[in-house]
């Protein structure tokens, strides 16, 4: 263990009761005995122990109505962090100023430990229940300075959301340590297991290449994947932290883990200890808007980095940029279709918000078009999967071949594609449709020596956006008009010009109906 320095005077305090709990926890000669007479001395510790005994997530096989024998029943292992939680989720005033800070501080703390009890589970039931203690008071630090001197605190926090300046940098300048490092000297001094407060050190860059044995290097690699997933979901820099959050799930190599099921096993564990543990889950960000807002920053950051004048987050720069390149691959990754190497839904998605926004501010009419292969399950039945694939995969490139460079194509799912159009004007929509419609069935397909006839269908609608959701009543329209050329017998361009201003008439050259081959 490292032995550091700090300029702070004192250490900040914790609770009481968890003090003494903790020392309880890390004295395996201490009886359930003491754990019983330290509960009994604070009432209200001791009813939510109580209630949580009885609760569906700790549930007993039968109801307990007495302290004592909740507690014997229950295990040290189960109740310390029981105690730990209720002890550090103070009741708050929400007149306090500083009350949303504690309550996000709580939460956080509470993310970070469900996260870490999943993953500890993943290697046995009682390391999740050690992964949850540790990964609760990982930051607890943070709660001692919040105590401390809330205001000042909480000034170092909006400095490092405002000014890009890591929190650790500001927090190194005002305390000559960052609250890891307080965290690590409060438990040290409280008489946690070693090995807890070991785990929590690794969080601390100066330990990294730190040799450790096999059982702590697990329980170390669980706190960092823990500390990454909370900084995700709960932190400001959500772009950045979703990189490190994924490049610590590969290191804990559990193959089946990501991102997607750890918050949703995690929001499950929220859920469940909601009332218990004075936490809102309301207050939990919803997983897809995150990941929207975690990939329009790492964008933001692509950009940065290619603007040398710029200063780039000093984490995304270290080691040789290896941060960086896994930057542009997650972007994208998660912005690519893998089949067809098109933009996919999502990016379609964002996009599409985007010049909402852009066309309103600048008067303008946008314009969608959703094409969709025709009758396309029978040519998956008459010429197989794969061919269907191949299909896909040529149809993509042509509509690429006939999109200009400032519209956006993305396959939006299956065998539809969307294409947005911007600045068109009303009558330029019939001539895109036909475009696009002429292109596919002058396509040359041919799979594995059979020349493959393919046709689509589209519909288009365009207007200037009055508002932020004009996207999807666009999108809806345009859908509308698609039915309709299906309708109307395929492989025909429809527009929809109910939105369009100034209201003309579009009509597309006459089609040759339904043509499929497979049809
Ligand atoms: P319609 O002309 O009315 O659009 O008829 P359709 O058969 O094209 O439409 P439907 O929605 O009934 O079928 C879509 C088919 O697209 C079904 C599905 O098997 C196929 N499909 C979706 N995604 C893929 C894919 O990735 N690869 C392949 N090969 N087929 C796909
Ligand atoms: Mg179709
Ligand atoms: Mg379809």
């Amino acid at each position: 263990m490292p032995n550091r320095r700090r300029s702070l005077t004192r250490l900040p305090s914790l609770p009481t009761i968890a003090v003494e709990i903790l020392r309880v926890f890390g004295d395996p000669d201490a009886s359930i005995q003491k754990v019983a007479d330290l509960v009994q001395a604070d009432p209200a510790i001791a009813s939510k122990l109580l209630k949580a005994a009885n609760s569906s997530r700790y549930g007993l096989r039968r109801e307990v109505a007495d302290l004592r024998q909740a507690i014997v029943l229950l295990g040290k292992a189960k109740v310390t962090p029981l105690v730990l939680s209720f002890s550090l989720s103070i009741d708050l005033q929400e007149s306090q100023e500083s009350a949303s800070h504690f309550k996000h501080f709580w939460l956080r703390s509470f993310v970070q430990a469900s996260a870490g009890e999943v993953l500890g589970t993943l290697f046995g039931a009682s390391i999740g229940a050690e992964c949850f203690t540790i990964n609760l008071l990982a930051g607890i630090g943070q709660l001692g300075l919040l105590n401390q001197d809330a205001d000042k605190y909480i000034e170092c926090v909006e400095q490092s959301e405002q000014g890009g300046r890591s929190l650790a940098d500001i927090e190194r300048e005002v305390y000559g340590a960052t609250h890891h490092e307080i965290s690590v000297d409060i438990l040290e001094h409280s008489g946690l297991p070693l090995r807890c407060v070991d785990a929590i050190n690794s969080l601390l860059p100066e330990s990294a290449g730190q040799r450790l044995d096999a059982e702590m290097q697990r329980l170390a690699d669980v706190t960092r994947v823990a500390d990454a997933f909370a900084r995700y979901l709960c932190d400001k820099d959500t772009g950045v932290a979703l990189v490190v959050l994924q490049e610590r799930l590969v290191m804990l190599n559990i193959g089946e883990m990501d991102v997607e099921k750890l918050t949703t096993a995690v929001r499950g564990k929220l859920d469940e200890s909601a009332r218990l543990f004075d936490i809102d889950p309301s207050s939990f960000p919803d997983p897809d808007e995150l990941l929207e807002e975690a990939l329009d920053q790492l964008a933001d950051l692509t950009e940065m980095m290619h603007d040398e004048s710029r200063a780039i987050p000093t984490e995304l720069v270290a080691e040789n940029g290896r941060l960086k390149m896994q930057v542009d691959e997650l972007v994208k990754q998660t912005t690519t279709d893998v089949l067809t190497g098109t933009a996919n839904r999502a990016f379609f998605d964002r996009r599409l918000k985007e010049m909402v926004h852009q066309c309103r501010r600048n008067d303008v009419q946008m314009g969608v078009a959703v094409v969709d292969i025709d009758h396309f399950k029978n040519v998956n039945d008459t010429y197989g999967h794969q061919a269907g694939d191949y299909i896909l995969q040529q149809v993509a490139r042509a509509l690429d071949g006939v999109t200009r460079a400032d519209e956006t194509l993305a396959r939006y799912g299956g065998e539809e594609f969307v294409v947005l159009l911007e600045d068109i004007v009303t009558e330029g929509m019939a001539i895109v449709g036909e475009r696009i419609r002429s292109k596919i069935e002058g396509l040359d397909i041919v799979f594995e020596g059979t020349g493959i006839p393919i046709t689509v269908s589209i519909g288009l609608c365009c207007g200037i956006p009055p508002d932020g959701e004009y996207g999807a009543k666009l999108f809806s329209h345009a859908d509308a008009a698609l039915y309709e050329a299906k309708q109307g017998g395929r492989n025909q361009a429809v527009c929809d010009t109910s939105l369009s201003s100034p209201s003309n008439a579009c009509s597309t050259p006459s089609p040759q109906t339904d043509t499929a081959a497979a049809s």
